[in-house]
Protein backbone atom coordinates (compact mmCIF):
# COMPACT_ATOMS: atom_id res chain seq x y z
CA UNK A 1 0.00 0.00 0.00
CA UNK A 2 0.96 3.61 -0.51
CA UNK A 3 -0.54 7.09 -0.84
CA UNK A 4 -0.46 10.81 -0.85
CA UNK A 5 -3.77 12.13 0.58
CA UNK A 6 -4.21 15.74 0.68
CA UNK A 7 -7.95 16.90 2.81
CA UNK A 8 -9.40 19.39 1.89
CA UNK A 9 -10.95 22.40 4.41
CA UNK A 10 -14.48 21.54 3.90
CA UNK A 11 -16.81 22.98 6.58
CA UNK A 12 -20.51 20.71 6.16
CA UNK A 13 -23.49 21.27 8.35
CA UNK A 14 -26.30 18.77 7.45
CA UNK A 15 -29.88 18.60 8.76
CA UNK A 16 -33.19 18.83 8.10
CA UNK A 17 -33.96 22.82 8.02
CA UNK A 18 -30.48 23.42 8.18
CA UNK A 19 -31.38 25.95 5.50
CA UNK A 20 -32.55 28.36 8.43
CA UNK A 21 -28.75 28.59 9.97
CA UNK A 22 -27.34 30.33 6.56
CA UNK A 23 -27.03 33.33 9.07
CA UNK A 24 -25.21 31.34 11.43
CA UNK A 25 -22.34 30.08 8.48
CA UNK A 26 -22.26 34.02 7.82
CA UNK A 27 -21.23 34.86 11.06
CA UNK A 28 -18.91 31.83 11.38
CA UNK A 29 -17.40 33.27 7.81
CA UNK A 30 -17.64 36.94 8.69
CA UNK A 31 -19.88 37.71 6.21
CA UNK A 32 -22.35 40.57 5.97
CA UNK A 33 -24.03 40.95 2.84
CA UNK A 34 -24.41 37.92 0.23
CA UNK A 35 -25.72 37.88 -3.10
CA UNK A 36 -28.19 34.82 -3.23
CA UNK A 37 -27.71 32.49 -6.30
CA UNK A 38 -30.40 30.55 -8.06
CA UNK A 39 -31.27 29.39 -11.38
CA UNK A 40 -34.58 30.80 -12.96
CA UNK A 41 -36.68 27.68 -12.17
CA UNK A 42 -35.74 28.16 -8.47
CA UNK A 43 -35.90 31.65 -7.91
CA UNK A 44 -39.07 31.67 -5.44
CA UNK A 45 -36.88 29.35 -3.16
CA UNK A 46 -33.92 31.92 -3.57
CA UNK A 47 -35.77 35.00 -3.08
CA UNK A 48 -38.08 33.18 0.18
CA UNK A 49 -34.00 32.69 1.40
CA UNK A 50 -33.09 36.23 1.09
CA UNK A 51 -36.14 37.48 2.83
CA UNK A 52 -35.13 35.49 5.60
CA UNK A 53 -31.74 36.79 5.43
CA UNK A 54 -33.20 40.27 5.59
CA UNK A 55 -29.88 43.01 5.87
CA UNK A 56 -27.94 40.18 5.35
CA UNK A 57 -29.08 39.85 1.75
CA UNK A 58 -27.19 42.15 -0.54
CA UNK A 59 -30.01 40.59 -3.53
CA UNK A 60 -30.86 37.55 -5.85
CA UNK A 61 -29.28 36.81 -8.67
CA UNK A 62 -31.05 33.63 -10.35
CA UNK A 63 -29.74 33.62 -13.72
CA UNK A 64 -27.81 30.61 -13.53
CA UNK A 65 -27.24 28.08 -16.01
CA UNK A 66 -25.64 24.58 -16.97
CA UNK A 67 -22.45 25.04 -18.10
CA UNK A 68 -21.85 28.38 -16.73
CA UNK A 69 -21.86 30.91 -19.86
CA UNK A 70 -19.18 33.43 -19.39
CA UNK A 71 -21.72 36.01 -20.63
CA UNK A 72 -23.82 35.41 -17.35
CA UNK A 73 -20.68 34.51 -14.87
CA UNK A 74 -19.77 37.72 -15.92
CA UNK A 75 -23.19 39.55 -15.20
CA UNK A 76 -23.57 37.70 -12.20
CA UNK A 77 -20.04 39.12 -10.68
CA UNK A 78 -20.73 42.79 -11.63
CA UNK A 79 -24.11 42.31 -9.63
CA UNK A 80 -21.92 41.19 -6.71
CA UNK A 81 -19.81 44.27 -7.44
CA UNK A 82 -22.56 46.85 -7.71
CA UNK A 83 -24.32 45.43 -4.67
CA UNK A 84 -21.39 45.26 -2.66
CA UNK A 85 -22.10 41.23 -1.84
CA UNK A 86 -18.69 40.01 0.54
CA UNK A 87 -19.76 36.27 -0.36
CA UNK A 88 -22.85 34.00 -2.37
CA UNK A 89 -24.93 31.73 -1.29
CA UNK A 90 -25.30 29.49 -4.02
CA UNK A 91 -28.82 27.64 -4.12
CA UNK A 92 -29.28 24.81 -6.66
CA UNK A 93 -27.47 21.64 -8.46
CA UNK A 94 -23.96 22.07 -10.04
CA UNK A 95 -25.15 24.80 -12.08
CA UNK A 96 -25.65 27.30 -9.70
CA UNK A 97 -22.88 26.33 -7.54
CA UNK A 98 -20.78 26.43 -10.77
CA UNK A 99 -22.03 30.16 -10.67
CA UNK A 100 -20.57 30.45 -7.94
CA UNK A 101 -17.33 29.23 -8.31
CA UNK A 102 -17.07 31.60 -11.26
CA UNK A 103 -17.96 34.90 -9.33
CA UNK A 104 -15.11 33.50 -6.51
CA UNK A 105 -12.37 32.73 -9.22
CA UNK A 106 -12.85 36.38 -10.59
CA UNK A 107 -13.66 38.19 -7.39
CA UNK A 108 -12.06 35.48 -4.27
CA UNK A 109 -15.79 35.76 -2.52
CA UNK A 110 -16.42 33.04 -0.42
CA UNK A 111 -19.35 30.88 -0.92
CA UNK A 112 -22.31 29.23 1.30
CA UNK A 113 -23.36 26.58 -0.85
CA UNK A 114 -26.83 25.03 -0.55
CA UNK A 115 -26.84 22.09 -2.57
CA UNK A 116 -30.67 20.98 -3.97
CA UNK A 117 -29.01 17.70 -6.26
CA UNK A 118 -26.63 15.18 -6.12
CA UNK A 119 -23.84 16.43 -8.45
CA UNK A 120 -21.54 17.44 -5.62
CA UNK A 121 -19.51 20.35 -6.98
CA UNK A 122 -20.03 21.85 -3.86
CA UNK A 123 -17.30 19.12 -2.56
CA UNK A 124 -14.98 20.01 -5.14
CA UNK A 125 -12.29 23.17 -6.13
CA UNK A 126 -13.07 22.28 -9.77
CA UNK A 127 -14.48 25.38 -12.02
CA UNK A 128 -15.82 25.63 -15.18
CA UNK A 129 -16.63 28.25 -17.78
CA UNK A 130 -18.45 28.17 -21.78
CA UNK A 131 -17.41 30.86 -24.23
CA UNK A 132 -17.88 29.92 -27.75
CA UNK A 133 -19.32 26.97 -27.31
CA UNK A 134 -15.98 25.72 -25.53
CA UNK A 135 -15.92 24.87 -21.69
CA UNK A 136 -12.94 25.29 -19.91
CA UNK A 137 -12.47 23.64 -16.43
CA UNK A 138 -9.92 24.08 -13.42
CA UNK A 139 -8.62 23.46 -10.04
CA UNK A 140 -8.75 26.55 -7.94
CA UNK A 141 -8.69 26.16 -4.10
CA UNK A 142 -10.43 29.81 -4.25
CA UNK A 143 -13.69 28.36 -5.76
CA UNK A 144 -14.10 25.16 -2.56
CA UNK A 145 -17.14 26.58 -1.20
CA UNK A 146 -16.42 27.64 2.26
CA UNK A 147 -18.99 26.29 3.93
CA UNK A 148 -21.88 23.75 2.49
CA UNK A 149 -25.16 23.40 4.12
CA UNK A 150 -27.28 20.24 3.40
CA UNK A 151 -30.39 20.36 4.20
CA UNK A 152 -32.63 16.93 2.95
CA UNK A 153 -35.65 19.05 3.05
CA UNK A 154 -34.78 20.94 -0.47
CA UNK A 155 -34.59 17.50 -2.72
CA UNK A 156 -38.27 16.95 -1.58
CA UNK A 157 -39.23 18.83 -5.15
CA UNK A 158 -36.64 17.38 -6.79
CA UNK A 159 -38.48 15.59 -9.87
CA UNK A 160 -38.12 11.38 -9.08
CA UNK A 161 -36.15 11.16 -12.57
CA UNK A 162 -34.24 13.56 -11.47
CA UNK A 163 -33.50 12.24 -8.42
CA UNK A 164 -32.45 9.16 -10.10
CA UNK A 165 -29.85 10.47 -12.44
CA UNK A 166 -28.89 12.73 -10.25
CA UNK A 167 -27.58 9.43 -7.55
CA UNK A 168 -26.35 7.50 -10.63
CA UNK A 169 -24.23 11.35 -11.31
CA UNK A 170 -23.19 11.26 -7.73
CA UNK A 171 -22.20 7.21 -8.12
CA UNK A 172 -19.94 7.60 -10.92
CA UNK A 173 -18.23 10.20 -9.28
CA UNK A 174 -17.36 6.70 -6.52
CA UNK A 175 -16.58 4.46 -9.01
CA UNK A 176 -13.96 6.41 -10.92
CA UNK A 177 -12.49 7.41 -7.41
CA UNK A 178 -12.69 3.95 -6.51
CA UNK A 179 -9.54 3.20 -9.25
CA UNK A 180 -8.22 6.83 -9.45
CA UNK A 181 -4.29 7.10 -10.08
CA UNK A 182 -4.66 9.30 -6.83
CA UNK A 183 -7.41 7.23 -4.49
CA UNK A 184 -6.56 6.47 -0.88
CA UNK A 185 -7.96 4.09 1.23
CA UNK A 186 -10.19 7.30 2.93
CA UNK A 187 -11.71 7.99 -0.33
CA UNK A 188 -12.12 4.07 -0.95
CA UNK A 189 -14.32 3.86 1.87
CA UNK A 190 -16.10 7.40 1.62
CA UNK A 191 -16.86 6.02 -1.98
CA UNK A 192 -18.49 2.67 -0.75
CA UNK A 193 -20.63 4.15 1.95
CA UNK A 194 -21.42 7.13 -0.80
CA UNK A 195 -22.82 4.17 -3.23
CA UNK A 196 -24.24 2.28 -0.17
CA UNK A 197 -26.36 4.91 1.18
CA UNK A 198 -27.71 6.33 -2.37
CA UNK A 199 -28.34 2.28 -3.14
CA UNK A 200 -30.32 2.07 0.04
CA UNK A 201 -31.81 5.29 -0.39
CA UNK A 202 -33.36 5.45 -3.79
CA UNK A 203 -35.82 3.05 -3.50
CA UNK A 204 -37.22 5.28 -0.64
CA UNK A 205 -36.83 8.69 -2.25
CA UNK A 206 -39.11 7.26 -5.02
CA UNK A 207 -41.71 5.67 -3.01
CA UNK A 208 -41.65 8.70 -0.38
CA UNK A 209 -42.45 11.85 -2.40
CA UNK A 210 -42.02 13.99 1.58
CA UNK A 211 -39.28 14.54 3.25
CA UNK A 212 -38.35 10.97 5.07
CA UNK A 213 -35.18 9.73 5.91
CA UNK A 214 -34.49 8.43 2.59
CA UNK A 215 -34.10 11.87 1.37
CA UNK A 216 -31.00 12.41 4.73
CA UNK A 217 -29.69 9.19 3.55
CA UNK A 218 -29.29 10.17 -0.10
CA UNK A 219 -28.26 13.28 0.34
CA UNK A 220 -25.47 11.96 3.12
CA UNK A 221 -24.28 9.32 -0.05
CA UNK A 222 -24.22 12.15 -2.79
CA UNK A 223 -22.17 14.39 -0.18
CA UNK A 224 -19.35 11.63 0.30
CA UNK A 225 -19.56 10.60 -3.65
CA UNK A 226 -18.58 14.83 -4.06
CA UNK A 227 -15.98 14.66 -1.49
CA UNK A 228 -14.43 11.62 -3.77
CA UNK A 229 -14.85 13.55 -7.01
CA UNK A 230 -12.98 16.63 -5.23
CA UNK A 231 -10.54 14.41 -4.28
CA UNK A 232 -9.15 12.36 -6.72
CA UNK A 233 -8.55 12.51 -10.85
CA UNK A 234 -11.26 10.87 -13.19
CA UNK A 235 -10.74 8.26 -15.92
CA UNK A 236 -12.78 7.33 -18.74
CA UNK A 237 -16.38 7.74 -17.91
CA UNK A 238 -16.01 10.89 -17.25
CA UNK A 239 -13.84 11.25 -21.00
CA UNK A 240 -16.82 9.97 -22.52
CA UNK A 241 -19.47 11.66 -20.34
CA UNK A 242 -17.37 15.34 -21.11
CA UNK A 243 -17.65 14.81 -24.93
CA UNK A 244 -21.44 13.96 -24.92
CA UNK A 245 -22.40 16.76 -22.93
CA UNK A 246 -19.52 19.22 -24.11
CA UNK A 247 -19.23 18.41 -27.84
CA UNK A 248 -23.07 16.95 -28.13
CA UNK A 249 -24.88 18.89 -25.84
CA UNK A 250 -26.80 15.76 -24.00
CA UNK A 251 -28.18 16.70 -20.66
CA UNK A 252 -25.28 16.10 -17.59
CA UNK A 253 -26.55 13.90 -15.31
CA UNK A 254 -29.04 11.29 -17.46
CA UNK A 255 -25.75 11.22 -19.60
CA UNK A 256 -24.03 9.62 -16.75
CA UNK A 257 -26.72 7.39 -15.76
CA UNK A 258 -26.51 5.81 -19.09
CA UNK A 259 -22.54 5.42 -19.34
CA UNK A 260 -21.97 4.01 -15.84
CA UNK A 261 -22.87 0.53 -15.95
CA UNK A 262 -20.83 0.25 -19.25
CA UNK A 263 -17.76 2.40 -18.01
CA UNK A 264 -17.95 -0.06 -14.64
CA UNK A 265 -18.35 -3.16 -17.08
CA UNK A 266 -15.05 -2.51 -18.83
CA UNK A 267 -13.01 -1.36 -15.87
CA UNK A 268 -13.65 -3.76 -13.35
CA UNK A 269 -11.86 -6.64 -13.96
CA UNK A 270 -9.02 -4.60 -14.12
CA UNK A 271 -9.71 -2.76 -10.99
CA UNK A 272 -10.22 -6.01 -8.68
CA UNK A 273 -10.51 -3.99 -5.16
CA UNK A 274 -13.04 -1.62 -6.94
CA UNK A 275 -15.02 -4.43 -7.86
CA UNK A 276 -15.13 -5.73 -4.66
CA UNK A 277 -16.32 -2.34 -2.76
CA UNK A 278 -18.95 -1.66 -5.57
CA UNK A 279 -20.27 -5.42 -5.08
CA UNK A 280 -20.51 -4.75 -1.48
CA UNK A 281 -21.92 -1.44 -1.84
CA UNK A 282 -24.52 -2.34 -4.51
CA UNK A 283 -25.41 -5.45 -2.11
CA UNK A 284 -24.44 -8.27 -4.88
CA UNK A 285 -22.45 -11.24 -4.81
CA UNK A 286 -22.71 -11.29 -8.77
CA UNK A 287 -21.59 -8.73 -11.73
CA UNK A 288 -21.86 -5.39 -9.98
CA UNK A 289 -22.01 -3.72 -13.32
CA UNK A 290 -25.12 -5.66 -14.57
CA UNK A 291 -26.32 -4.94 -10.87
CA UNK A 292 -26.22 -1.57 -11.18
CA UNK A 293 -27.42 -1.35 -14.81
CA UNK A 294 -30.91 -3.40 -13.41
CA UNK A 295 -31.14 -1.11 -10.12
CA UNK A 296 -31.13 2.16 -12.50
CA UNK A 297 -33.68 0.48 -15.11
CA UNK A 298 -36.04 -0.67 -12.11
CA UNK A 299 -35.55 3.02 -10.81
CA UNK A 300 -36.98 4.02 -14.50
CA UNK A 301 -34.02 6.13 -15.32
CA UNK A 302 -32.64 6.25 -19.45
CA UNK A 303 -30.72 3.23 -20.27
CA UNK A 304 -30.05 4.50 -23.58
CA UNK A 305 -28.12 7.37 -25.57
CA UNK A 306 -30.28 6.99 -28.49
CA UNK A 307 -33.20 8.41 -25.75
CA UNK A 308 -31.32 11.41 -24.79
CA UNK A 309 -31.02 12.59 -28.11
CA UNK A 310 -28.09 10.88 -29.60
CA UNK A 311 -27.44 10.16 -33.12
CA UNK A 312 -25.76 6.66 -34.37
CA UNK A 313 -23.12 8.37 -36.59
CA UNK A 314 -22.20 10.46 -33.78
CA UNK A 315 -20.47 7.67 -31.87
CA UNK A 316 -17.57 7.80 -34.14
CA UNK A 317 -17.33 11.88 -32.93
CA UNK A 318 -16.94 10.95 -29.11
CA UNK A 319 -14.25 7.62 -29.36
CA UNK A 320 -12.15 10.33 -31.54
CA UNK A 321 -12.50 12.89 -28.51
CA UNK A 322 -11.90 10.33 -25.64
CA UNK A 323 -8.99 9.18 -27.15
CA UNK A 324 -7.69 12.37 -27.91
CA UNK A 325 -5.52 12.94 -24.77
CA UNK A 326 -4.19 10.47 -22.68
CA UNK A 327 -5.33 10.07 -19.37
CA UNK A 328 -5.55 7.17 -16.43
CA UNK A 329 -7.62 3.95 -16.50
CA UNK A 330 -7.45 0.78 -15.34
CA UNK A 331 -8.06 -0.96 -18.58
CA UNK A 332 -6.38 0.56 -22.07
CA UNK A 333 -8.84 2.07 -24.34
CA UNK A 334 -8.69 0.96 -27.78
CA UNK A 335 -11.29 2.95 -30.61
CA UNK A 336 -12.50 -0.73 -31.21
CA UNK A 337 -13.30 -1.50 -27.73
CA UNK A 338 -14.59 2.04 -27.39
CA UNK A 339 -17.15 2.11 -30.01
CA UNK A 340 -18.26 -1.56 -29.06
CA UNK A 341 -18.70 0.28 -25.35
CA UNK A 342 -20.72 3.51 -26.79
CA UNK A 343 -22.88 1.31 -29.47
CA UNK A 344 -24.18 -0.68 -26.26
CA UNK A 345 -24.53 2.55 -24.43
CA UNK A 346 -26.53 4.16 -27.56
CA UNK A 347 -28.65 0.93 -28.12
CA UNK A 348 -29.98 0.65 -24.29
CA UNK A 349 -28.26 -2.20 -24.51
CA UNK A 350 -26.97 -4.47 -21.24
CA UNK A 351 -23.23 -3.74 -20.02
CA UNK A 352 -20.72 -6.38 -21.66
CA UNK A 353 -19.20 -8.04 -19.24
CA UNK A 354 -17.20 -11.45 -18.59
P1 LIG B 1 -28.53 21.63 -12.51
O1 LIG B 1 -27.89 22.40 -11.44
O2 LIG B 1 -28.33 22.09 -13.92
O3 LIG B 1 -30.11 21.54 -12.21
C1 LIG B 1 -30.99 21.00 -13.16
C2 LIG B 1 -32.36 21.64 -13.00
O4 LIG B 1 -32.97 21.14 -11.80
C3 LIG B 1 -32.31 23.16 -12.84
O5 LIG B 1 -33.41 23.71 -13.51
C4 LIG B 1 -32.45 23.37 -11.34
O6 LIG B 1 -32.97 24.61 -11.00
C5 LIG B 1 -33.39 22.23 -11.00
N1 LIG B 1 -33.27 21.80 -9.61
C6 LIG B 1 -32.16 21.60 -8.89
N2 LIG B 1 -32.47 21.16 -7.66
C7 LIG B 1 -33.82 21.09 -7.60
C8 LIG B 1 -34.74 20.72 -6.58
N3 LIG B 1 -34.33 20.28 -5.39
N4 LIG B 1 -36.04 20.79 -6.87
C9 LIG B 1 -36.48 21.19 -8.07
N5 LIG B 1 -35.66 21.53 -9.08
C10 LIG B 1 -34.34 21.49 -8.84
O7 LIG B 1 -28.15 20.07 -12.48
P2 LIG B 1 -26.95 19.29 -11.76
O8 LIG B 1 -27.00 17.94 -12.36
O9 LIG B 1 -27.01 19.44 -10.30
O10 LIG B 1 -25.65 20.04 -12.23
C11 LIG B 1 -25.12 19.88 -13.54
C12 LIG B 1 -24.01 20.88 -13.79
O11 LIG B 1 -23.08 20.86 -12.72
C13 LIG B 1 -23.20 20.55 -15.06
O12 LIG B 1 -22.89 21.77 -15.72
C14 LIG B 1 -21.94 19.90 -14.52
O13 LIG B 1 -20.84 20.04 -15.39
C15 LIG B 1 -21.76 20.65 -13.22
N6 LIG B 1 -21.01 19.88 -12.18
C16 LIG B 1 -19.84 20.41 -11.79
C17 LIG B 1 -19.10 19.76 -10.82
C18 LIG B 1 -17.80 20.36 -10.34
O14 LIG B 1 -17.15 19.77 -9.49
N7 LIG B 1 -17.42 21.50 -10.84
C19 LIG B 1 -19.57 18.57 -10.26
C20 LIG B 1 -20.79 18.06 -10.69
C21 LIG B 1 -21.52 18.74 -11.66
Amino acid sequence: MGFVYQALPMRVRFAQGALAEIPAEMNHLGLKRVLVLATPEQRDLAERVAAGLGDLAAGVFAEARMHVPAEVARRAGDVAGRLGADGCVAIGGGSTIGLGKAIALRLGLPIIAVPTTYAGSEMTPIWGLTEGGEKRTGRDPKVLPASVVYDPDLTTTLPAGLSVTSAANAMAHAVEALYAPDSSPIISLMAEEGVRALTEAIPGVLADGGAGEPRSVALYGAWLCGACLGATTMSLHHKICHGLGGTLDLPHAPTHTVVLPHVLAYNQDHAPAARAAMSRALGTSGDPAIRLWDLLHDWGAPTSLRELGMRREDIATIVCRTLANPYANPRPVTAEDLTGLLTRAWSGDRPATG
